[in-house]
């Protein structure tokens, strides 16, 4: 079967929901219409949809002709809190509110795997799972562990799970992979530095919060630069300082937010206890006291399974014309991350970077801007991958 010839067929469908969505972006858990709009969709495929699922979740099930296995594929519903400023007529209808990540794109490619899949259920083998999963972009509280919780994963039990991204950072039509840790754990931290605040003319008889603010940063680069292997990626960076009021007073609490990425649990760990080691470590020196703080849900690493990503990139080659090409990780999160923690599976990247068509924005900014013309691609991908890994005697 040609997938991709399948995908070509039903091209405008596919642009046309992507548009819809892009024009009616929802935040985090509050994918109202959204949710409902694939619901929708899916039934008019006579895909079996429960809703709310984890929240605004919805999971379409279709069930093949013949036995197999039990292969999900995912996409995330959520819009980001970004003014639109693209260039595109289907411009966001929502002030303040923008697909920025291409979640948009997602679910009208996931659709579009959807349609192909079940115009073939009687060729299929096994059952198909689609994840419509709220909240991505949310940190810690990801739609994906509800979706979980919910029993997504279960009954019946997912043997393969699937999802896809589009990439700003990669050629239109290229398709990245990685076997492994391919997305980082993304861990948020806060230090709070209690000192004792007092006139700024005689600091000596306070204990200074802000300046021990600033020594805590330096001192926590040198956690990635002397106290991590450096052969293993790590970043710490600080994204924001809380403290004062007036240029003549000295105040008596300073906060710290900042985040850390690793790739590994065993980096991961280490990196959290050095923060809080070297934190309070550097506060006590200067008198002052140090709460530390971590994000209890952070998002774990994102690792591709071997012999799975191995497979797909097997399958994906037979799409005529892809180039797939095998990349860095990135140290963004992802929640997927949870749905491979329950199954073997790959998540990949798709590129959009077409600077004649002035897609050369990054993905989260307010001009981030998809080439469309790749959207069957990721929707042939994604029914390849179902349809190969859900045959018993296929590549699994
Ligand atoms: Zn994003
Ligand atoms: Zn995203």
């Amino acid at each position: 079967m040609d997938f991709l010839a399948e995908a070509a067929r039903i091209e405008p469908e596919i642009i046309k929901n992507r548009r819809t969505f892009h024009q009616h972006p929802e935040l985090a858990y509050h994918e109202e219409v959204t949710s409902r709009l694939v619901a929708e969709k899916l039934g008019s495929m006579d895909i079996s949809v429960r809703s709310r699922v984890g929240g605004t979740g919805v999971l379409g099930t279709l069930e093949g002709g013949k036995p197999g296995r039990v292969v999900a594929l995912r996409a995330d519903m959520d819009g980001l809190p970004v003014q639109e400023l693209s260039d595109v007529d289907f411009r966001s209808k929502v002030d303040g509110v923008m697909h920025a990540c291409g979640h948009d794109t997602h679910m009208a490619m996931l659709l579009g795997a959807a349609r192909i899949l079940s115009e073939n259920r009687r060729e299929l083998c096994g059952t198909v799972k689609f994840l419509f999963q709220p909240a991505e972009e949310h940190g810690g509280k990801g739609g994906a562990m509800p979706m979980i919780e919910a029993g997504v994963m279960k009954d019946p039990k997912v043997d393969y799970v699937f999802g896809l991204h589009i990439d700003s950072t990669r050629k239109s039509g290229e398709i990245g992979v990685r076997e492994g840790a391919i997305m980082a754990a993304p861990d948020t931290f806060k230090v709070k530095i209690v000192g004792r605040g007092g006139h700024g003319s005689a600091p000596h008889e306070t204990v200074d919060p802000i300046y021990v603010a600033a020594h805590v940063i330096l001192a926590l680069q040198g956690v990635s630069s002397r106290m991590i292997d450096p052969v293993r990626p790590f970043v710490i960076s600080v994204g924001a300082v809380h403290s004062g009021t007036k240029e003549n007073i000295i105040p008596d609490v300073a906060v710290l937010e900042g985040t850390i990425r690793t790739l590994d649990e065993a980096t991961r760990r280490r990196a959290k206890k050095r923060v809080e080691t070297v934190a309070r470590g550097v506060c006590k020196t200067f008198g002052a006291s140090a709460e530390v703080e971590f994000e209890t849900d952070a998002y774990p690493v994102t690792v591709n399974d071997l012999k799975a990503t191995e497979k797909a990139v097997r399958v994906l080659r037979r799409i005529p014309g892809v180039k797939i090409k095998r990349i860095e990780p990135v140290l963004g999160g992802e929640d997927f991350s949870r749905f491979l923690q329950k199954a073997p599976g790959m998540f990949y990247f798709l590129g959009t970077d077409n600077p004649a068509k002035g897609c050369v924005y990054p993905n989260h900014s307010s001009r981030f801007k998809v080439d469309e013309d790749v959207l069957k691609l990721g929707s042939a991908s994604l029914a390849m991958l179902a349809f190969e890994f859900g045959n018993p005697r296929g590549p699994a």
